[in-house]
């Protein structure tokens, strides 16, 4: 049984893996040298790389070509040292909660890398998101995006459907997770606690059986039912549930939505003052005028 053709497998840099998915995968590993082998062997499903390894170590842009590499950083003094060898390569920095996240991101903004801080939204960072949203949107020298606020405020303008589980991949109809041994959960987090939908030989027929993915088709259908706050939430259309799902507290997701929106309030009125003054400097162009 084949895994379904629509969806992207978040998979450990194996080839064996990698050979049973027939689909796009995003690959996994702390070792350039085990990414260079599996781009080598099945660079046609590899979308993008999630890489946790130092820098130097990274392949380079002619290896990668257009491939987006999710760069964990856990040594920002290697980050600087090797900061030319990311020189063309398409990189999203990937922040992850700890001691002075804020700085580090920041600091990483001014080397034009955008930065992923979607693992640091939780209500005990508060101050810290705060203070990132307000630099993202008000810094007049921004040299990079930071993600999510980036996608939230396209979404917002643009009136698009991207929603915060697409953002953070947990959506088992589009992403799985993969692990070492071949267990497929519906994310990274299910996989480290042991809620598999069955293996990757198995295929979606037994994964989409499986009480994992159940509950999570069940908590899709049901979050009408199951929270009356997201019901009259303003920005159910963009969170859907998110961090209710996530866990269960949502006041900072609600506190970065408003900023956001009212920061889209205002590119919208100047947006329309800017097509009214065209307008009228055209009138004012016209014969007899
Ligand atoms: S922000 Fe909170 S209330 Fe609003 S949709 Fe998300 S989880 Fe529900």
């Amino acid at each position: 049984m084949q895994p379904s053709i629509e969806r992207i497998f978040l998979v450990p840099a194996n080839t064996v893996l990698l050979g049973k998915i027939t689909t796009r995968a995003i690959v996994r590993t702390d070792s350039g040298e085990e990414l260079l082998k599996v781009l080598a062997d099945h660079r046609e499903k590899i979308v993008g790389v999630s890489y946790g390894g130092g820098v130097e170590d990274l392949p380079r842009r002619d290896d990668l070509k257009e491939i987006t590499v999710g760069l964990v950083i856990k040594d920002k003094n290697n980050l600087i040292k090797n900061l030319h060898k990311l020189k063309g390569v398409h990189v999203l920095a990937k922040i992850l909660p700890g001691e002075d996240f804020a700085g580090l991101a920041k600091f990483i903004s001014t080397t034009e890398i955008p930065i992923d801080i979607l693992d640091c939204i939780k209500d005990e960072y508060g101050q810290e998101v705060g203070e990132l949203l307000e630099y993202y949107l008000h810094y007049t020298s921004l040299k990079a995006p930071f993600e999510p606020f980036h996608t939230i405020l396209g979404t917002m303008l643009h009136s698009t459907k991207m929603t915060l589980f697409d953002m953070a991949m947990l959506n088992p109809d589009q992403f799985l997770a993969v692990d070492d041994e071949g267990n497929v959960a519906i994310s990274l987090d299910a996989l480290e606690k042991g809620e598999f939908l069955g293996a990757l030989d198995d295929g979606p027929e037994v994964w989409e059986k499986s009480e994992p993915f159940l509950k999570w088709k069940e908590f899709a259908a049901n979050l009408p039912q199951l929270s009356d706050e997201c019901m009259e939430c303003p920005f159910f259309f963009l969170c859907r549930g998110y961090s209710y799902y996530d866990s269960g507290k949502c006041n900072l997701w609600k506190k970065v939505f408003s900023v956001i929106h009212e920061a889209k309030s205002e590119i919208d009125q100047l947006n329309t003052e800017i097509e009214k003054q065209k307008k009228e400097k055209e009138e004012s162009g016209k014969p007899g005028k």
